[in-house]
């Protein structure tokens, strides 16, 4: 199937995608799984929506502590990442970050991936 074709929105679909798309806190496909406990929906199922709505363009990424966690946030934007209960926390980018773009190396660039970790408000209390 093409990028740009059109995909059945069918009810496994919708109710991954209802699951996920507010989400601010960059749930794992587990996270999903347990949220949708109770409709039914199966784990690989989870995994097969999410893939599919990333290669759709829906949901970005963040590959943090070995585990795939997804985004509904799409444009660039930095992550405050908390060592203690990991959770992820979207910020903007700074201003000026596209001058820091190393021209001389005839480097194309295609996605900024800007991350701060440390401890988050709740862990610090
Ligand atoms: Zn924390
Ligand atoms: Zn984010």
């Amino acid at each position: 199937m093409s990028k740009n074709s059109p995909r059945r929105f069918t009810k496994q679909r919708r109710l991954v995608h209802d699951a996920v798309i507010h989400r601010v806190d960059h749930p794992t496909a587990k996270d999903i799984f347990h949220e949708l406990k109770g409709t039914g929906i199966g784990i690989a199922t989870v995994y097969r929506q999410l893939a599919s709505m990333v290669e759709d363009g829906i949901l970005t990424t963040v590959d943090y502590d070995n585990e795939t966690r997804y985004d509904p946030l799409t444009s660039p934007h930095a992550h405050l990442i908390c060592s203690i209960c990991n959770k992820i926390k979207d910020i903007e980018l700074p201003k000026g970050i596209d001058n820091l773009t190393p021209e001389k190396l005839s480097f194309e660039i295609n996605e900024i991936e800007l991350t701060w970790k440390g401890i988050c408000d709740d862990c610090q209390n």
